[in-house]
């Protein structure tokens, strides 16, 4: 490695440490060696530092202890006679910077200077969890850190638009010359936030420790690493993560040392400057600093560099595409035309035809388009797409048709809310001065169909109904097509089937991971259930969803199966040797790390809590969500926990092996709200049809003591039924 860069992480690395003593010793005097040290919502306290070292800093002495560590870390710079080449110290003194940003940035936190208004600062647990899925199915192929910004807007623009499109997560932080990237994107319009896949963290370069510490935790959440694991957390880093850095402007001595932990972790960096390149590979999976000062060339460089692997093809529509766009809303004043709403009706279909019966690509608007609206006109829309191909089932239209929102929403000037009759759905000015028509939203669903379904899709016809009386005649049509539906799902069960279906997207990130998903147990991240797996099968036989003979039943009670266990067996790398599809003590299924949320055994009222994963205060267990979310995933069983999707908790077979329902003694009261009445109709076929209003939520108490006693009070019927552990 060149001298010039060795010297310089090692200048870097001994300023940060001076920094941080600095900023220690007063912070140490003013607060007190007990004073708690917790970034927000995370459970594994500072995690860069937990990761690499398993040290756990709670309090501010806990710094005290850690600082000569680090500091042991740090290498002297290079001798200028007996230099040798040695990148392993550069390295070790990059990691140790990493490990002093974040306690420098957790003092600043301390000190209320961190997050800078406009910034998001740490990121939490949830915040990583809620992309579980995204992460692991491809959908967002990989992550840039943006360190500084070129001095052009237009050009920093570019190559955040060249980012979104191709779905790639941007953490932005430091500044270069006073230029940074969140001041150039605002000055030109650009939405900046979780839903548009720019998260910005801080103006300093040591904000860029959250996006690190982000990257870390994926090895402890749904790696199942355990703290301390250092040197294999970096290797989850590089394998499985693929992250890397874009660095613009001259670099200083802390970019650098900031850079060299990155490295270490795997993370290639792509400097627009005269940088003296490391490319020997090893450390990362290819080169390490690599300089491309053509910026037109920098993002394309920087994907070939990491080997991040792009799938996402783009419709033939003159906006921008792509899954960062998703999020993006069209507010009333920026509307070009509206359809749903308050207004009129909307709706969209998806019918499957013979082959014979529709024409391929055929995309027709009967009504007006959109040069035939007035400014902020209202219209009808009815979306029929038919579909056709030698695999297509019936079972598969709700399947294909619930893609429809996504795909139409990640048209870049295009909001879609909802699905079925209850959509709502704008196309803004910009669009249309880019040359956006309605029709192009049938070319959406006919060329990502095709490509998102391609075993069971060849043909796509779509019809868009824009006039009243028209889209009210096929509204009639789509009714029925829905009626049908939730009846045929609704009859089915775990017994009329003779195969579940297996999910292993997850072992990307959880390796021993599997999820069995059956007619009454939906995939714990919520997205997949049965049909979806079906579907899935046969779209990509080889895939990571395969139909699982049930075979002998071992246990009716708690769902246990022969054909099942040697399944689980096997494909949890020898991991897992019994498998219960209804019990939360027997052998219950693991959890990957995306569970929308957790079940836990409260001991002393004979039932359970629930908690999802937006719910962010203190539960009865004693533990918030994102500390019960460290004890249950990382792909192991742990009896008494179980990570669940949603609707499970209104299924017949919902913790059936324990007495189901009337188990349930907490839960967040928005999610008793958005399922009151399915809950209700669970209860009452359990026979307590007031069971509800004997569960109670974060109103009536966070505290275990005062919960019993309000079960006690309302004769919960959990505390007859006997403790579960
Ligand atoms: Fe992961 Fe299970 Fe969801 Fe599949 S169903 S994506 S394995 S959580
Ligand atoms: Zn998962």
């Amino acid at each position: 490695m060149s001298k010039i860069v060795a010297t310089a992480v090692m200048s870097g690395a001994a300023k940060i440490l001076a920094d941080v003593k600095e900023k220690y010793k007063v912070i140490l005097n003013a607060k007190g060696p007990e004073f708690e040290t917790v970034f927000p919502g995370t459970a594994y306290y500072l995690p860069m530092i937990f990761a690499l070292t398993g040290v756990k800093i709670q309090k501010l002495k806990d710094i005290g202890n850690f600082l000569s560590y680090a500091e042991k870390l740090i290498h002297n710079p290079p001798l200028e006679k007996n230099w040798l080449p040695y990148l392993g110290d550069a390295l070790d003194s990059g990691l140790s910077t990493l490990m002093l940003e974040e306690i420098l940035m957790m003092l600043k936190y301390i000190e209320g200077t961190e997050p800078k208004e406009g910034y998001l600062g740490f990121l939490s647990d949830t915040q990583m969890r809620t992309l579980g899925i995204q992460l692991v199915d491809g959908r967002m192929p990989g992550f840039a850190a943006i360190l500084g910004a070129p001095k052009d807007a237009k050009a920093a623009v570019k190559i955040v638009r060249e980012l979104q499109e191709k779905s790639i997560l941007i953490f932005l932080s430091g500044s270069s010359n006073g230029y940074t990237m969140k001041k150039h994107l605002e000055a030109e319009g650009v939405e900046m936030g979780w839903d548009t896949y720019i998260v910005p963290l801080g103006e300093d370069t040591e904000s860029t420790i959250y996006a690190l510490d982000w990257a870390i935790r994926s090895a402890l959440t749904f790696g199942g690493l355990h703290g301390g694991a250092g040197q294999k957390c970096l290797e989850y880093c590089r394998d499985r993560v693929f992250a890397f850095g874009l660095a613009f402007g001259e670099l200083d001595d802390l970019k650098y040392a900031t850079g060299a932990g990155a490295i270490a972790m795997g993370f290639p960096i792509i400097a627009d400057t005269d940088i003296p390149e490391i490319l020997p590979t090893g450390v990362c999976t290819y080169e390490e600093l690599v300089k491309e000062k053509d910026l037109n060339k920098m993002v394309s460089r920087a994907i070939e560099v990491r080997g991040v692997k792009i799938t996402v093809s783009k419709p033939p529509i003159p906006v921008l595409y792509g899954a960062a766009f998703e999020g993006e809303r069209v507010r009333a004043v920026d509307v070009a035309v509206e359809f749903g709403g308050k207004y009129t009706k909307a709706f969209e279909y998806v019918e499957g035809k013979e082959l014979s019966e529709i024409t391929d690509g055929k995309i027709e608007v009967i009504g007006k388009e959109i040069d035939e609206v007035e400014e902020g006109g209202k219209l009808y829309y009815g979306m029929v797409a038919y579909v056709a191909g030698r695999n297509m089932q019936k079972d598969f239209e709700p399947v294909i048709e619930r893609q429809m929102h996504r795909l139409i929403n990640q048209a870049a000037g295009v909001m879609h809310i909802g699905q079925r009759n209850i959509v709502w759905l704008r196309i803004s000015k910009e669009a249309r001065k880019n040359g956006f028509k309605i029709s192009d939203l049938g070319r959406i669903v006919h060329t990502k169909f095709k490509d998102e379904f391609p075993s069971i899709v060849d043909k796509v016809e779509v019809h868009i109904y824009t006039q009243k009386e028209e889209a009210e005649k096929y509204l009639g049509r789509a009714m029925e097509l829905y009626t049908e539906r939730d009846k045929r799902m609704g009859a089915m069960t775990d017994e009329s089937v003779d195969t579940f279906y297996s999910c292993t997207l997850c072992q990307s990130f959880a390796p021993n991971h599997v999820c069995i998903i059956t007619p009454e147990r939906l995939g714990l991240c919520g997205a997949y259930n049965w049909l979806d797996g079906k579907a899935a099968h046969q779209i990509k036989p080889t895939g990571p969803n395969q139909p699982v003979v049930k075979g002998h039943v071992i246990d009716a009670v708690i769902g246990e199966w022969k054909g099942i266990n040697d399944f689980v067996y096997k494909s949890s790398n020898k991991t897992l040797e019994r498998f219960s599809a209804y019990s939360i003590i027997k052998y219950p299924m693991t959890s990957c790390g995306c569970f929308e949320c957790i079940l836990a055994v409260l001991p002393g009222t004979g039932g359970v809590m629930v908690v999802d994963r937006t719910f962010m205060e203190m539960t009865p267990c004693g533990m918030t969500f994102s500390t019960l979310a460290g004890v249950v995933g990382g792909g192991q069983q742990t009896p008494g926990f179980l990570g669940v999707g949603l609707n499970y908790l209104v299924s017949k077979k919902f913790i059936s092996a324990e007495g189901g329902l009337k188990r349930l003694v907490w839960m967040p009261a928005q999610i008793k709200e958005r399922f009151r009445a399915e809950l209700l109709e669970r209860a009452t076929e359990l026979g307590v049809p007031d069971l509800l209003d004997k569960i109670a939520d974060e109103k009536v108490t966070n505290d275990i003591g005062k919960l019993i006693e309000f079960l006690s009070e309302k004769k919960h019927p959990a505390l007859e039924m006997g403790e579960l552990v």
